[in-house]
């Protein structure tokens, strides 16, 4: 039997979000295992109410741990390494990372109650990390937080390289700029590339990508111009942006304050590592009460709307005894997330009720992306040249738009999305099996499948209603006084006035006083019948069919 190389994503392929990916070496279904990146993606209220994370359905790497040689995390934006706390107990198994992506991670897992040390910290290449089958080296690429890594995974079916979350920035302000001679030498070393997985985000976005450098001229000037206090809000992780927008508001002759435990826990961990270097001095909130409105700015988490974060906070009133005012100015430095943009309107309204200025990235100028557009991903093409090059990080259409730009380059490609696991042993990806990839919640401190209904019916009452109906049934079958009906969620009035509740206890009492015993003494048929019941006077009364709980409760002779 022949050795293979495969290529399994489990998440992040098809969508944007809980990046988890899976390389395999060996013989088939033996393949010795790493994994790259272990992210969650956020739940929302539409199709995942009251869910606290989401995270790729590991079931598959659960059940082959005892392949897995190691996990590398690629960067500590949560989509890659969000997870890891949440499943590492499972898979026990080594993981590596940089410096400061491994040091967020280790504060990750010590709050999970699982040693810092998992988390081995480890230099960037010429270093490279043995791991079975695998050589793997961590390389320094541009993105929107510091020390994001390309990965260089040498097999001995031949190298790929795992490109992370990237962009080509010459200039990132913090941490390291996009090597392209670096990238040269990567690609010219041995027998080349074989495969080439790349991030697809920006894969539409026609122009080449700017430089995090190009923000600091306009952003300087706009803070300059405010007269009121100035408060800016961008990604916690964005070091850059916030040594940037710092920068910019002490060149105005303000004092900068950090709110936000998110924030303030980025720029600890930067400078701690070292990749934050120059950033200036910041207040805290109980000197900034005390300043004239006009010499402070505030940098404050929360730039997609999220309900707890110091921008929603500021947008509902006082928070740390301050408070925004008419003549104030409220500027995003950041891009709304699809699926955000309702939390980020609300803010924005609040805002404007308040008379305060609400600057957004509408014209481009306070924000850059942090993902390689399409002439970039072309130039990285050109520069590796891969024999193969396999879409990742993104939804359908990036991925399908991304394989077709390499083909047409000659590159052979294939689109794979969660669960396709992938043969790259030969000239062509070839799909080889699909293995069930989904999602997992964590719902509480539990984790539940999304398929296993415990979501769909908490929609299902959020969108309905409840009814719940309480019968008493004595010795003989006989009921014991009248059924009793409660409701949550739902209108106690009906559009001709009745009472809701009323209108159902009568029905159900009426059919009880004529029901057989048939009936009345198999649980199946009276939870159909008085199900029945609550829907049919419910749609009457209130138009609405509402979710039905019927509890028998029986008397027995002993
Ligand atoms: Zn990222």
């Amino acid at each position: 039997m022949t050795e293979r190389l495969i290529y399994l994503p489990l998440g992040g392929a098809g969508e944007i979000g809980m990046n988890a990916y899976v390389y395999g070496y060996g013989r088939a279904g033996k393949e010795r295992l790493i994994v790259v990146d272990l992210g969650v993606t956020f739940p929302d209220m539409d199709s995942s109410p009251g869910v606290d994370l989401i995270m790729a359905d590991l079931a598959w790497l659960e059940e082959n741990a005892d392949r897995i040689e190691a996990i590398f995390i690629t960067h500590a934006h949560e989509d890659h390494i969000g997870a890891l706390a949440h499943v590492w107990n499972k898979l026990r198994k080594p993981v590596f990372a940089r410096a400061f992506t491994g040091r967020i991670g280790q504060l990750k897992l010590e709050e999970a109650g699982i040693p810092a040390e998992t988390i081995q910290i480890v230099e960037p290449r010429p270093h490279a990390i043995d791991a079975g089958p695998f050589a793997v080296q961590f390389v320094p690429v541009s993105h929107s937080i510091p020390e994001s890594s390309a990965l260089v995974i040498d097999t001995p079916a031949g190298r790929i390289v795992h490109t992370g979350d990237f962009k080509l920035d010459g200039n990132p302000i913090v941490g390291e700029a996009f090597d392209p001679v670096l990238w040269h030498e990567i690609a010219q070393e041995g027998e080349g590339v074989k495969v080439l997985v790349s991030d697809s985000t920006n894969v539409f976005s026609p122009a080449p990508g700017r430089s995090e450098a190009t923000l600091a001229e306009p952003l300087t000037k706009l803070i300059a111009d405010q007269t009121g206090m100035i408060v800016a809000t961008t990604f916690a992780s964005n070091v850059a942006r916030l040594k940037t927008l710092a920068e910019a508001g002490v060149a105005a002759g303000r004092s900068v304050c950090l709110l936000g435990r998110a924030m303030k826990r980025m720029v600890g961990t930067a400078q701690e590592t070292g990749v934050l270097k120059g950033m200036p001095g910041t207040i805290p909130p109980e000197e900034a009460v005390k300043l004239p409105r006009g010499d402070v700015m505030l940098i404050v988490t929360g730039s997609q709307g999220e309900r707890r974060a110091a921008s929603a906070q500021l947008s509902r009133g006082k928070y740390l005894g301050l408070e925004m005012k008419e003549g104030d100015s409220f500027l995003f430095s950041s891009k709304t997330i699809p699926g955000n943009e309702r939390g980020v309107i609300r803010i924005m309204n609040a805002f404007s009720e308040m008379g305060v200025d609400v600057i957004d990235d509408h014209d481009g100028l306070y924000h850059v992306s942090g993902h390689a557009n399409r002439p970039d991903l072309e130039a990285v093409h050109d520069l590796l040249r891969p024999k193969m090059l396999i879409p990742m990080h993104g939804e359908h259409r990036h991925l399908r738009e991304h394989a077709k730009i390499a083909q047409a380059k000659g590159i052979a490609s294939e689109v794979a999305i969660n669960g396709s696991m992938i043969d790259l042993s030969g000239h062509v990806p070839q799909v080889v099996e699909y293995i069930e990839a989904g999602r997992t919640y964590l719902d509480g401190s539990v984790k539940i499948g999304a398929m296993d209904g415990v979501v769909r019916g908490r929609i299902r009452m959020a969108l309905n209603g409840l009814v719940l109906v309480t019968v008493i049934l004595d010795e003989q079958d006989q009921p014991l006084g009248d059924p009793w009906v409660e409701t949550m969620g739902l209108p106690k009035l009906g559009r001709g006035g009745a009472n809701l509740v009323d209108q159902i206890e009568d029905e159900m009492t009426d059919f009880l006083n004529r029901a057989s015993v048939k009936v009345l003494s198999k649980d199946d048929k009276m939870d159909e019948a008085l199900r029945r019941i609550a829907r049919q006077v419910s749609m009457e009364e209130i138009g609405k069919k509402p979710e039905v709980i019927v509890v028998t409760s029986r008397l027995t002779d002993e």
